[in-house]
């Protein structure tokens, strides 16, 4: 509600990827590359299609859960909001119900 948190980021640019990790954590950020001390580019960060080893899966049947494989979600959005499915549980999350991340 009418704030903002900048995150940033210096001595290197985003990739693309990273780029759209952020847009899951942010799905309102907007990305500004600042390159001597100008803005030189704005973008809205973009939603990945998949978001890879990054999320933890709240499911604790999860096979993710048990075993040290990669996590894998599919990024769904519907009615503004953000869902994530799992690859290997394939239960629907919604974004804030994912709290714990792969370190
Ligand atoms: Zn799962």
């Amino acid at each position: 509600m009418g704030h903002k948190d900048i995150i940033k980021i210096t001595d290197r640019y985003l990739t693309e990827k990273e780029a759209g990790d952020v847009a899951v954590f942010a799905p309102l950020a907007t990305l500004s590359l600042i390159r001597n001390y100008k803005v030189e580019k704005k973008m809205k960060a973009k939603l990945p299609d998949v978001v890879k080893d990054i999320l933890v899966c709240p499911n604790p049947c999860c096979i993710t859960r048990v075993e040290p494989v990669e996590t894998l979600f599919f990024v769904e959005e519907f009615k503004q909001k953000i869902f994530l499915r799992c690859d290997f549980c394939e239960k629907f999350f919604e974004r804030s119900e994912i709290r714990e991340y792969k370190t």
